[in-house]
């Protein structure tokens, strides 16, 4: 212990933006950068503008995504960071900002939270599912429960970067299934289907298909931040 705190005198540990100290109470951003991170604010919109061009694949009940994603803003060394520099605590911190900003009446008292699954493979080369990070943050401050298994991934994806809206479906087609989850599902007042970017919504539509009928009436869709014309 008192070497680590050592170690934090000489390397204090950096915002993940500015990469200034952090001081006393922040946690992997600095307070500055935390607020100015590009917010969406749809989730106050009565017609949320994402909702309408994704509502043929995904005619979900709500999507909700707390920031704005470009390769160029600040949210980007974030979700870099989640996906790829060990980022698990930061994707459970930062989802519990967004909850805290979005409020419970989003999406009721009693969510069931469903992150969308890695592969096996994947997962053991990462060591952890960043959307089941989210779902952790979302249910700190909204309660509810998480259904860690509910969808399960039946086969190894190709990386999507760089596909069009069509290849992507493609590439995702057949490979989510559904498990049984427990009965809380139907008392639920939501069911929401976690992940990490928004961009052509691919993902969740092919979560979003095999989510059993009578819960799709309820299911949502939460994502840390959405991409455009990515
Ligand atoms: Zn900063």
């Amino acid at each position: 212990m008192i070497w680590r705190d050592f170690l934090g005198f000489l390397f204090p540990p950096e915002c993940l933006v500015c990469r200034q100290a952090l001081q006393l109470g922040e946690q992997h951003v600095c307070f500055t950068c935390l607020g100015q991170l590009p917010r969406t604010f749809f989730w106050s919109w009565p017609q949320h503008p994402i909702q309408k061009p994704l509502g043929d694949t995904l005619p979900v009940a709500g999507v909700h995504s707390w920031l704005f994603f470009s390769e160029h803003n600040s949210v980007r060394p974030l979700v870099h960071h989640i996906k790829y520099g060990g980022g698990a605590a930061l994707a459970s911190y930062l989802a519990s900002q967004a909850a805290l900003e979005m409020g419970t009446g989003l999406i009721g008292g009693s969510p069931v939270f469903i992150p969308v699954p890695l592969h096996p493979a994947k997962l053991r080369q990462r060591g952890y599912n960043q959307s089941l990070c989210l779902a952790r943050g979302l249910q700190q401050v909204w309660g509810g429960s998480i259904e860690e298994e509910a969808l399960c991934r039946l086969r190894h994806t190709k990386t999507q970067t760089g596909m069009n809206k069509e290849e992507r479906k493609k590439n995702l087609s057949n490979a989510m299934a559904w498990s049984q989850i427990g009965e809380s599902a139907e008392a639920a007042s939501a069911i929401v289907l976690v992940d990490d970017v928004l961009t052509t919504g691919a993902t969740l539509a092919a979560c979003w298909e095999v989510v059993p009928e009578s819960l799709k009436v309820k299911t949502h869709v939460w994502t840390l931040a959405a991409a455009f014309g990515s």
